[in-house]
């Protein structure tokens, strides 16, 4: 198996897809994973990319720890081996130079969606263009494992250009090399390379090897249906990272588009997806990329986690002033409220900050008329009330009681001084781990501003 990235953008989470789709054969076969860097587009190509790639990987879990894993290779260490199979193409006769520019096929052909035409087929030049000579009739049938048996019938097939005429390899010549070199005998990859396949079977056939068994995944598409973009959509996969997406949520969402386990689970570890993984049950229609949906399955994740591992996986979004004790009394409320990470911080920051960050619109929510009151008498049972959550709680009661409110009702402005928000961990356990003195202190800081 293979995964063979063009390191010319950040990295895709249908890229992410496919590699695990080829990790998942990996390691069910006992076969081997290559990582292939495609980076022989160098106007477009950007070493940051390849390390994001390379470390993007590394966290869904495919990596140099595992047996399975071979690479990086970097296609453009193998431009030699391109050339020479050029060089045995020509010499079969299988392919010949061309010296045609765009515009003369054009005036021959009179347009500019004819294809080649073949001028240059039995001149044979030495030097110019390499094309690959395609037959003239029958078909090129391509088996592919997910979209079946796809035929291509030769004569729509020009005989297309394997190497440019400044003798640089083209993509579609280069990365049949490199699959033969690395000896690869299955290749699954985005539908988008498809029409590319018949053309690299015939190359394949022509080198004398037997070709890949193939597969073409289908596109990832947004809630609109259209291909997910990465000017319009969140389709890097360190950027659900750096939000706190969990490894694990990710690996199970992203195995689900386009595959299913075929029962009725969604929810499964990758120690139990990976054995079931099967091409022949990858879907041929479009996958809907759900953010929701992904959110929910990673809320999921967190809540599953023991109370330590998700404390140390907050850590990146905890200010290093931040007291890891008061932290830890609250974490286990904060783990069944947040679907991402980074959720974290605007949950318990009030525990640690001087005042708390007041959201303006909760603000407004909470502090209608009667708020001050409210606030005002809450302060006053606080100074002798016994701390705990469930006294706090009732003394709220009775503050609402008093005014004939209910306690949601009576909570917002007491809320929104503690916390600085409408929403959050519960009110009456965060009261208690913030303590007296400091509750007091914002209470009052509530009373100055609204009176
Ligand atoms: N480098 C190609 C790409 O990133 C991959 C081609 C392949 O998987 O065969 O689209």
């Amino acid at each position: 198996m293979r995964f063979a990235p063009s390191p010319t953008g950040m990295f895709h989470v249908g890229g992410a897809r496919s590699a695990l789709f080829n990790w998942a054969l990996a390691e069910q076969s006992g076969g081997t994973f290559v990582l292939r860097i495609e980076d022989t587009d160098a106007a477009r190509n950007r070493p940051e990319w390849t390390e994001g790639i390379i470390s993007a990987l590394a966290w869904i879990g495919i990596n140099g720890d595992s047996p399975h894993f071979e690479g990086p290779y970097f296609q453009s260490a193998y431009e030699q081996q391109h050339r020479e199979a050029a060089a045995k193409l020509l010499k079969d006769g299988r392919a010949y130079h061309c010296t045609c520019t765009r515009d003369e096929v054009k005036a021959r052909t009179g347009s500019e969606h004819q294809g080649y035409d073949g001028f240059c087929r039995d001149r044979g030049l030495a030097e110019g263009a390499v094309r690959f000579r395609t037959p003239d009739d029958g078909i090129t049938v391509v088996e592919d494992k997910v979209r079946g048996r796809v035929e291509f019938p030769n004569s729509a097939m020009e005989d297309f250009v394997i190497v440019r005429g400044d003798g640089s390899p083209l993509f579609v010549l280069a990365n049949v090399v490199d699959d033969m070199e690395m000896r690869i005998d299955s290749v699954v990859r985005a539908e988008e390379h498809l029409s590319n396949t018949p053309k690299q079977q015939l190359l394949w056939e022509a080198l004398g090897a037997e070709p890949p068994q193939w597969a073409h995944v289908p596109v990832i598409v947004n809630e609109k249906r259209q291909k997910l973009s990465k000017r319009r959509d969140k389709v890097a996969l360190e950027s659900y990272r750096d939000e706190g997406y969990l490894a694990e949520a990710m690996v199970n969402y992203l195995m689900l588009l386009g595959w299913s386990p075929g029962d009725d689970r969604e929810i499964l570890p990758w120690s139990e997806m990976m054995p079931l993984f099967r091409l022949e049950d990858v879907n041929q229609s479009p996958a809907f990329f759900d953010e929701k949906k992904l959110r929910a399955f990673n809320g999921e994740y967190i809540r599953a986690l023991p109370l330590d591992i998700f404390v140390a996986r907050c850590e990146p979004w905890l200010d290093p002033s931040w007291d890891r004790g008061v932290f830890g009394r609250v974490a286990e409320l904060a783990q069944t409220r947040i679907a991402v990470l980074s959720e974290i911080t605007a949950n318990v920051d009030f525990l640690f900050l001087e005042e708390p960050v007041f959201d303006q619109a909760s603000w407004d929510k909470a502090m209608k008329p009667g708020a001050a009151e409210i606030v005002s008498s809450y302060a006053e049972r606080l100074e002798t009330v016994s701390w705990d959550a469930e006294s706090l709680k009732v003394a709220l009661e009775e503050v609402g009681a008093e005014r004939g409110l209910k306690l949601g009702k009576a909570q917002a402005p007491v809320r929104v001084s503690i916390t600085g928000r409408t929403v959050g961990l519960p009110l009456f356990e965060s009261i208690e781990v913030l303590g007296r003195a400091r509750s007091l202190d914002r209470l009052r800081t509530t009373l100055t501003k609204l009176t």
